[in-house]
């Protein structure tokens, strides 16, 4: 069996195969911390998380590494650092934001049941590898310093011999129609209107560095040679894949590819460019200004992290995802009934009706319906398969213990409640078992009866 990986790039699906046969390398983007991580943010956590466990399965757990960064220097973070922490010096505000935003975001994907990546470099901690990159790129002549800034220039680059890619590949547009489609108000400092940023001075008190090619003012690297720098020290000059959510494609990837394979002499960065599709709240763009913008942690309140993971699955990573109450409803519906069955039951090994799916190209909604599938046979097969996905983090009693918690339900009441039921039945009092069974359904408990007496959940 074999993996397949849409690539944005080439634009179809092809066989995986990894530069280096035994390990594979993989490069994620990951959050700027300047703010709780809202739930489209979660859905190339969960997606990329769900590939890391698939090759660890297929390579080996020790074979895959997984580089995932933290974007800590931004003008976001500086404008919050400034707006929250106004009393302290800007670089002390910066590490708090940053602090805080980071330990929020890794208790939220840890609730989501997401492995950490293997390596979380910080690009605070990466300037001297940015710095290396863009004195690459300016004695190559595909980038040049104008009032203490350093610009690309992607006309230089296409301009260039063969054997490097050709800029606006990636992303499908033709450098010429940039340049005659760009803003015409750009600043006066560029040579051209498509040139992009690889390091810029900094204001006075916020974060800066000494800056590369000469120049003599403190500065700070822009977002897009970050990753470069950070993809370079961790997984090399090409590897194999690299992924982001789709918005990412232009110009963030687009410009990774020009940084890295200008700065290394390659024709490539990634050999497998992979991007999630967006996600909308009940059918519209999530946004502050509709009131429907979300965070990770809100819905945690509310949600096991298990469900908010089934449900990002059950939509195809590439297509776009409606996040609806109805939705969420169900997939806590589905969880509860996997739990019953499978949680506490010896977990065998994967089924192949499950792999298989996943192997053409993350395909995670036939993957649930093989599990369903499994449901009424193999649970054996059910559990082993649902721990590959990241699911079963806890035993059925603990999942049923935090859904009474979470609804406020006394459980000790509601087996009181149960044997004055049980006694009622026994003294065939209808009535009275009837007024029981009512009164325990409007506290939002479900009774089931059998042979082996009676037991109950809280209903959804
Ligand atoms: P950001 O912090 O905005 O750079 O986003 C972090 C990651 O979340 C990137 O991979 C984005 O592509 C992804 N992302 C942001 N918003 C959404 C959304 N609404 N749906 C899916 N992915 C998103
Ligand atoms: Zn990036």
């Amino acid at each position: 069996m074999e993996l397949r990986l849409y690539d944005t790039l080439s634009r179809d699906k092809r066989t995986f195969v990894p530069l280096d046969a035994k390990d594979v390398r993989m490069y994620v983007c990951g959050p700027t911390v300047y703010d709780f991580a809202h739930i489209g943010n979660a859905r190339p956590v969960i997606v990329f998380d769900v590939l890391f466990r698939l090759l660890r399965h297929l390579y080996g757990a020790a074979h895959v590494k997984y580089v995932r960064n933290i974007t800590d220097v931004d003008d976001k973070i500086n404008d919050r650092a400034a707006r929250d922490f106004p009393g302290l010096p800007l670089n002390e505000a910066i590490r708090k934001v940053t602090e805080q935003t980071g330990k929020q975001f890794h208790a939220d994907v840890d609730a989501l049941g997401a492995l950490r990546p293997s390596v979380e470099p910080r690009a605070t901690e990466h300037i001297g590898e940015m710095r290396e990159i863009i004195e690459r790129l300016v004695a190559g002549g595909f980038a040049y310093v104008a009032e203490d800034h350093v610009l690309f220039s992607p006309q230089a680059m296409n301009a260039a011999d063969a054997g490097l890619p050709r800029y606006g590949a990636l992303s499908n547009r033709s450098l010429d129609e940039m340049v005659a489609g760009a803003r015409v108000d750009v600043a006066p400092y560029k040579k051209g209107n498509t040139d992009f940023v690889l390091w810029k001075p900094s204001k006075p008190g916020e974060p800066s560095w000494p800056s590369p090619a000469g120049i003599a003012a403190q500065g700070r690297p822009g977002w897009h040679v970050e990753c470069s720098a950070m993809a370079w020290k961790h997984l090399g000059e090409h590897f194999d894949i690299h992924g982001g959510g789709i918005d990412l494609v232009f110009p963030h990837h687009e410009n990774e590819v020009a940084q890295t394979c200008c700065a290394f002499h390659q024709e490539r960065m990634a050999n497998y460019w992979m991007h999630n599709g967006f996600l909308q709240v009940e059918s519209e763009k999530m946004s502050k200004s509709l009131g429907n913008f979300v965070t990770i942690h809100e819905l945690l309140a509310d949600w096991p992290g298990e469900v908010l993971r089934l449900n990002m699955l059950k939509t195809h990573y590439r297509s776009p995802i409606d996040w609806t109450m109805k939705s969420l409803e169900e997939s806590a519906r589905t969880l509860d009934d996997w739990y019953r069955v499978a949680a506490d039951v010896a977990p065998g090994k994967p089924a192949p009706s499950v792999i298989e799916p996943l192997l053409d190209d993350l395909n995670t909604p036939l993957a649930i319906a093989a599990l369903h599938g499994l449901r009424g046979g193999d649970v054996g097969a059910l559990a082993g398969s649902l721990r590959l996905l990241g699911f079963l983090s806890e035993s059925a009693a603990q999942w049923e213990g935090r859904k009474q918690q979470a609804s406020g339900v006394d459980a000790k009441e509601v087996e009181r409640l149960i044997s004055e039921r049980t006694a009622a039945r026994a003294r065939k009092d209808f009535a009275e078992s009837d007024r029981i069974r009512d009164l325990l359904a409007a506290m939002g408990v479900a009774i089931k009866d059998s042979k082996e007496g009676t037991t109950w959940e809280v209903a959804r």
